[in-house]
């Protein structure tokens, strides 16, 4: 039997397929991995907003997770929207269960594309205290940044004081920044190094970039590439995903993950 590197992903339920754990499923699949899936939220949205969120009793997340951790073999792990500190608490406990070689994709996930938080209060403190000390990369894009390092305009200081004492590379994801006409993203490293991609913008507004991003990421290392090296084919394959995206609803387009377009 030919078994795929398994990618353990934590994150939430959204309706439309575009993001969440959904898109996490698709884009670990279409990369040739196996996705395992814990239901953190439950969410309410179409393609033009997010309406409500639910969030999972962190013991139900303890126990769904801990059923597969005791079944398989995790090559890696990729946390979304996680909604709330006690969630993030349990999360980080499980992820803490894995060989510490098992690389940690932290998409910290505060906002919905269309500005509707998807998080509760202290959540942003959580995954500072509880997760990021754990992740191999995290994957904000700029608001994301600077909510977490607290500070409200210098990106590149806000990228280094989360590097500050962890081991995690920062890749942050620069299509906020509207002042450039292209996109760059720029992966910060605990040795210092920072490395710049640029890309071509591309237009429209899409649902679960951040998500096919991450999930890329996790797929590409759990096949043992090295950062460096999936951090540029995750790109790679999330721009080309956003160039075939398409619309579903009356809202935002959604990416197409199938691979090789
Ligand atoms: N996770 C869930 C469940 C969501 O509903 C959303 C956005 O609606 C996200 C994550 C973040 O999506 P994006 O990849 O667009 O940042």
């Amino acid at each position: 039997m030919n078994t795929p590197p398994v990618v353990l992903c934590f994150g939430g339920f959204d309706p439309t397929n575009g993001a969440g754990l959904q898109a996490d499923t698709l884009t670990i699949h279409a990369l040739g991995c196996h996705p395992l899936s814990v239901v953190t939220a439950n969410t309410i949205q179409d393609s033009i907003k997010v309406h409500e969120f639910l969030v999972t009793d962190p013991a139900v997340v303890r126990r769904q997770a801990a059923a597969l951790l005791a079944d398989t073999a995790i090559a890696a792990c990729k946390t979304g929207m996680l909604a709330s500190p006690a969630v993030v608490e349990t999360v980080a406990e499980l992820v803490g269960l894995l060989p510490s070689a098992v690389p940690l994709v932290v998409d910290p996930v505060l906002a919905a594309g269309g500005g509707a938080s998807l998080a509760e209060n202290g959540l942003v403190r959580a995954l500072r205290e509880w997760l990021l000390p754990r992740a191999t990369v995290v994957t904000p894009n700029i608001p994301e940044l600077l909510a977490l390092a607290g500070l409200p305009d210098d990106m590149d200081q806000a990228a280094r004081s989360l590097l500050a004492g962890g081991r995690a590379s920062v890749l942050v994801t620069g299509t906020h920044d509207i002042a450039t006409s292209d996109v760059v993203h720029r992966l910060y490293r605990p040795d210092g190094t920072v490395t710049a991609s640029r890309w071509a913008r591309l237009a429209p507004d899409f649902h679960g970039s951040g998500c096919t991003l991450g999930a890329a990421l996790a797929a590409y290392l759990a096949r043992g590439d090295t950062l460096a090296v999936a951090v540029d084919a995750a790109l790679d394959y999330t721009w080309n995903s956003l160039r075939h995206a398409y619309a579903v609803g009356r809202g935002q387009a959604f990416p197409d993950r199938r691979d090789g377009r």
